[in-house]
């Protein structure tokens, strides 16, 4: 029951804290401490183009480990960080670590893209796009070297408005992702009207390849779509060599997955790439007119 504590203040009224909610305050609570304390890092791990089976470009991913809770998985504390607003901190602290990384990468004459993934809330804010100008020019990345990452929901609140957010990080140079595709609401329409450079095929389809029928009726239309509308497309989740050469007879563009890789710390992935070898875009470019 609710308590009035005077002109917009509440709190929770209760005579014993439920133990769930005191076990999720005491992680809210840590997680608020951990960057400043270097318990977060940024993972990246591999996308490979299936063709040639070489690096093209890393996703970044985020990784906490706590002293008392231990290693605290994403699908955990995104979502406690969305509901809080933390996460514009969070993800202003991933986006600028992964663009610090790429630009290692490309002085070192190895132009890999990075890939971001941003919330909701994180893509609303006001000054979004002017922090990611200036981040690129601080760190002097290219900016077709960074992707971000959004799901469909975002793009259809305010359909309006983040419309034109979306273009106008596309006229930066940046390049738009639409990850987990097919798990929203299908609503197709933005892809025609959208500068999209990229889907992401949900590794819940990609699960049951070769031999679940649906999965694999769904997958290949996804990718005669992204074909038919000039976007690229990933699969995401791969696990198998057979999922693998089933994507490649589909002439999916890339995957990522355990197979290749699972999100690796920047110098387990310079290692991971000297391994496999880097194909600049330009080359891939040329490898999929090639055929
Ligand atoms: P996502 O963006 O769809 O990322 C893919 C997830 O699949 C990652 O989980 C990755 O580790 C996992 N994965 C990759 N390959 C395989 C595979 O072969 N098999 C299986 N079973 N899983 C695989 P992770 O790192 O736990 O992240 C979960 C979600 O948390 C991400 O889904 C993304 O939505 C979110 N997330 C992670 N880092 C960030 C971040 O920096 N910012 C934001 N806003 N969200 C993030
Ligand atoms: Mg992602
Ligand atoms: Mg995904
Ligand atoms: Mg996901």
């Amino acid at each position: 029951r609710v308590k009035e504590r005077g002109r917009g203040h509440y709190s929770f009224y209760q005579p014993q804290m439920n133990s769930g909610l005191l076990s999720r305050m005491k992680l809210e609570h840590a997680m608020r401490q951990a960057l400043e304390h270097g318990r977060m890092a940024v993972f990246f791990q591999p996308q490979v183009h299936i063709g040639s089976n070489r690096i093209v470009g890393a996703e970044a991913l985020l990784r906490w480990t706590d002293p008392d809770f231990g290693v605290v998985s994403p699908g955990v504390f995104i979502p406690m960080a969305e509901e809080s607003g933390y996460i514009v901190t969070l993800g202003a602290w991933v986006l600028e670590q992964s663009i610090r990384e790429a630009a290692r990468w490309s002085e070192k004459g190895l132009p890999l893209k990075v890939s971001v993934n941003v919330s909701a809330l994180e893509f609303r804010q006001p000054d979004f796009v002017e922090r990611l100008r200036s981040l690129l020019a601080h760190h002097g990345l290219p900016s077709h070297l960074l992707e971000l990452e959004l799901t469909e929901s975002i793009l259809l609140q305010d359909a309006q408005e983040m419309a034109a957010r979306v273009r106008s990080i596309a006229d930066l140079g940046v390049g738009l992702v639409i990850d987990d595709f097919g798990t929203g609401y299908s609503s197709l329409g933005y892809l025609k009207k959208l500068p999209i450079a990229k889907i992401k095929i949900d590794q819940s389809f990609v699960r049951g390849l070769p031999h679940d029928a649906g999965d694999r009726a769904i997958v290949s239309a996804i990718i005669s779509l992204g074909k038919a509308l000039g976007t690229e497309v990933v699969a995401e989740g791969v696990e198998t060599g057979e999922q693998r050469d089933c994507l490649r007879a589909l002439h999916c563009h890339f995957f990522q997955g355990f197979l290749c890789s699972p999100g690796l710390p920047p110098d387990a992935f310079g290692a991971r790439m000297s391994e496999l070898g880097v194909l600049v875009e330009d080359d891939w470019r040329a490898a999929l007119h090639g055929g």
